[in-house]
């Protein structure tokens, strides 16, 4: 019996399906969801479908699972793998073979330790039942108050404040999204916030949420002020959901461990997607990323390890947020940067910040740059290092350096 079982029905766990098929598998695929929904779109949940209103867009319509012979199981949970069997066993009470089994269980919400953290009008946000129930309660909201200065804090407080409604943002750290982006960024995206009337509070420690009844009234921080709230959102990051992994016997740090080639220590199992931790080849030490580029690529890879075609994961990572018109794109990763070089301006709405880890490119960071974006995948996944001069000439040098010889420029 060949059949490969995927668990979850993410962005990573439905391109496990399709990039299976396209390897040519010719065995049974179930894919295992706990959501209501056949895979859909998760990055407009903070950004168009709270505004828009109606259902999210399907990853491939349900004729695709069909046409593939992929079995769909959703709302059911896999709640044990029982590795001596080669079975997973789900909370429906059905115990499933596998000869291979794709771990892509994502990531859940972070709920810090906060007094008032569970009231009814508190709310995160990271499946589709989450946004549709932010949506019923925004429509009543006129206060709303974010924890949390993440990407998609941040992206909701764009969204909220172009339905009509007043949003405060409260951040603890100095600057904003501070671990993700050069500081000339956060001050851009901080000045974007403010330019759109959203009220960011940086270095602020939350105390606890006033409580009236089963809701929260307010926001109070630990100065003593006092932020009026009909409405609270935690964006306070998310944690590999490593359960399953774990009690498996797994190996677990921050997220599920794979090889190159997304597999764990057991040679039937993979991973990927938020919940993997993988050595990065760009910066040579674990790392895990919450984006779709790495999710889906991250199931090719599995799906090639699975055919018998493994290949290594050397893929650019690259992510996107909308801050409400404003478009940033990251392509690398910038925690091995040391040195940075910068484009344009802020006050133009036009920047772009290249990151070298001594003489090698290793990231792009570009606002309202999409072609720029383009070309510095292309580079990075060239391994080749523009100057200082190619980045002033700026798209037709960058393209130059692509379409030529490198010339002593290659990393
Ligand atoms: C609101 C929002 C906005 C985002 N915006 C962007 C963006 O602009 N750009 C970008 O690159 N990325 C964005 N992301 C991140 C991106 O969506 C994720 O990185 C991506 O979805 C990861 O895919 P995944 O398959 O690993 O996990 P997910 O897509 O989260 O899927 C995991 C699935 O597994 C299910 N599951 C978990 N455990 C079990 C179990 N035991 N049994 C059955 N099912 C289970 C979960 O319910 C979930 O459906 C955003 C995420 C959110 C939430």
């Amino acid at each position: 019996m060949e059949r490969t079982i995927i668990v979850g029905g993410g962005h990573g766990g439905a391109q496990a399906a399709v990039s299976l098929r396209q390897e040519g598998y010719e065995g049974e695929i179930v894919l295992v969801s706990d959501e209501a929904h056949l895979p859909y779109h998760k990055p407009p949940l903070s950004k168009t479908f709270l505004k828009a209103g109606g259902a999210a867009q399907l990853l491939r319509p349900e004729s695709f699972y069909t046409d593939n012979a992929v079995e769909l199981k959703l709302e059911t949970r896999v709640a044990e793998i029982d590795r001596r069997a080669g079975l997973v066993r789900c909370d429906d009470g059905a115990a499933i073979e596998f000869s291979s089994l794709i771990l892509a269980t994502g990531a859940s919400a972070r709920r810090p330790p906060i007094a008032g953290a569970d009231l009814e009008n508190v709310f995160v946000l990271r499946n589709m039942s989450d946004a549709e129930r932010m949506r019923a309660e925004a429509d009543d909201a006129s206060e709303i108050v974010i924890i949390g200065g993440g990407f998609i804090g941040l992206e909701l407080a764009h969204t909220l404040v172009g339905l009509g409604k007043q949003v405060k943002v409260v951040e603890m750290g100095q600057r904003l999204l501070a671990r993700s982006v050069a500081p000339v960024i956060s001050a851009y995206v901080l000045d974007r916030l403010f330019a759109a009337d959203i009220d960011v509070r940086l270095g602020a420690e939350v105390r606890g949420l006033e409580q009236a009844g089963a809701r929260a009234a307010a926001v109070t921080l630990a100065g003593g002020e006092r932020l009026g709230a009909d409405m609270v959102v935690l964006g306070t990051g998310a944690v590999p959901s490593t359960g399953l992994a774990e009690a498996a016997g797994l190996a677990v740090d921050n997220g599920i461990v794979v090889d190159h080639a997304m597999r764990t220590a057991d040679p039937r199992i993979f991973a990927l997607g938020d919940v993997a931790s993988f050595t990065h080849w760009q910066w040579q030490k674990p790392a895990r990323l919450e984006c779709v580029q790495n999710a889906n690529d991250q199931a090719r890879h599995a799906a090639k390890a699975i055919t018998g075609k493994e290949t290594d994961y050397r893929d650019v990572s690259w992510f996107w947020s909308d801050q409400g018109s404003t478009k940033l794109q990251m392509a690398g990763l910038s925690m091995a940067s040391d040195r940075t070089i910068l484009s344009g301006s802020p006050e133009n709405d036009d920047l772009a910040v290249y990151h070298f880890d001594r003489d090698r490119l290793v990231c792009v960071e570009t606002v309202n740059r999409p072609g720029e974006h383009m070309l510095a995948r292309r580079l990075l996944a060239a391994g080749i290092t523009p100057s200082e001069a190619d980045i002033a000439d700026g798209k037709d040098a960058l393209k130059a350096l692509l379409g030529g010889p490198a010339q002593g420029r290659s990393a």
